[in-house]
């Protein structure tokens, strides 16, 4: 049978990926999550998992409470998560939030497996080691973002050497029409709406700030190798798009779909099968009409930081992952405001530009998480300037 893992299970792409799971029909190795211990539990023994893992060392006890009597390992920790991904799977669901993907989706990689990769800081922050890891263990990523995964569907038996540019969809998150000069006063609570999608707090605030669409464009230069200057993003309010790619004869081949993420998750679970899926189909008569609108980045400065991340290479995609979470971090405990986040981050690649930090020819680990420290640490330190 089939085995499969999910890390980061409790959350929101790990729960829509449960919901495409029958108990049973798959060898369900491990479950992992946070905070989150009576969900994470309740999963484990529903799918009779090997070993579910908390991230949280103090939830151990917790855990294990919940789980007694199942025959259910429980485990907990940093070491327990990137012990769990060591475990033989054929198919491993990477939906951790935050730069803590980046190890359990390494350590699966290693061994072969099929890594399904929502994770998108991974890709930000590493992807040159993630994919190298990749390419010398003989294993897959399948990309898991909307997004990804429609440039994925629209390549499918095309030449990337034929693509002239790829272009990703935006919603303009749930602050798009807020007046430019209010911005500056946004709320975590409004910034964390969306008008579209029903996904976690931090990525939806992400989209508020356009943080998530630079993060995306990061990440199609680092999954497809294209050149920075053939990607680009165009905020499309319906969602119905998620993006097109445009070919050297001039074909622009979008792919659409209702904007529910079980779609990416389905494609990448069944891939290279297509399987039935529970998802909302479009009635193109309803949807009467597609927008269209250029971002615009006086509104969105965080896409003019992912040109320069593109650009620059090198260690600059960890210092921008790691800054861009210290800031969120920052402005969900009101310590910052929500236009200070984009200066936050600007000033935090800028510093260790200047110090040199961002030169590296070939990635490690050991390179990317001390760098992670550093930008963090550094985005804390210069914080109290922006008040
Ligand atoms: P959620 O916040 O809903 O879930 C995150 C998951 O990670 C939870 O299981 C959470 O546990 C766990 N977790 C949190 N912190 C840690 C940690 N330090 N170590 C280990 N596990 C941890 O996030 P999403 O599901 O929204 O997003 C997951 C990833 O997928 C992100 O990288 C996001 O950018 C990406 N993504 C999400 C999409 C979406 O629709 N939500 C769409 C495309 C990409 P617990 O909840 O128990 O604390």
């Amino acid at each position: 049978m089939r085995r499969i893992s999910v890390f980061g299970a409790t959350g929101s792409v790990g729960q829509n990926t449960l919901d495409l799971v029958e108990p049973g029909a798959v060898d369900v190795v491990a479950l992992t999550g946070g905070g989150n211990v009576a969900q994470l539990a309740r999963d484990a023994i529903r799918f009779g998992a090997e070993v579910a893992v908390t991230a949280h060392d103090d939830r151990l006890d917790d855990l294990r409470a919940a789980l007694a009597g199942s025959g259910v390992e429980a485990a907990a920790g940093e070491a327990a998560l990137a012990e769990a991904a060591d475990r033989p799977a054929d198919w491993v669901m990477s939906a951790i939030v935050g730069a803590a993907g980046l190890v359990p989706g390494l350590r699966a990689l290693r061994h072969g497996s099929t890594l399904a990769l929502a994770n998108k800081e991974s890709l930000v922050c590493a992807g040159p080691l993630l994919m190298a890891v990749a390419a010398r263990h003989g294993a897959r990523i399948l990309p898991v973002d909307s997004e990804h995964s429609a440039v994925f569907q629209a390549l499918a038996g095309e030449d990337p050497a034929s693509v002239e540019k790829v272009v990703i969809t935006a919603s303009g998150g749930g602050l798009r029409d807020v007046p430019l000069d209010a911005l500056r006063d946004a709320t975590p609570e409004q910034a964390g709406t969306h008008p579209n999608w029903n996904m976690g707090q931090r990525i939806t605030i992400d989209s508020a700030s356009m943080f998530n669409k630079a993060m995306e464009l990061i990440e199609t230069k680092e999954f497809f190798g294209f050149a920075p200057d053939k990607i680009e993003a165009i905020i499309h309010p319906q969602s119905l798009i998620h993006a097109l790619v445009q070919f050297n004869d001039g074909a622009l081949m979008a792919h659409l779909g209702a904007p529910d993420m079980r779609h990416a998750i389905g494609y990448a679970l069944n891939w290279p099968a297509r399987a039935p899926l529970p998802v909302a189909r479009l009635d193109l008569a309803e949807v009467a009409r597609l927008d269209f609108r250029a971002p615009d980045l006086e509104r969105f400065p965080a896409l003019d930081l992912a040109q320069v991340v593109m650009d620059r290479g090198g260690l600059s995609g960890a210092v921008f992952n790691a800054a861009k979470e210290a800031a969120l971090d920052l402005f969900i405990d009101r310590r910052i405001r929500f236009t200070d986040m984009a200066v936050l981050v600007k000033r935090v690649l800028d510093r260790l530009e200047g110090q040199g930090c961002l030169d590296a020819d070939t990635l490690t680990l050991d390179m990317v998480l001390q760098t992670d420290a550093l930008a963090r640490r550094t985005a804390h330190a210069l914080a109290p300037d922006l008040t």
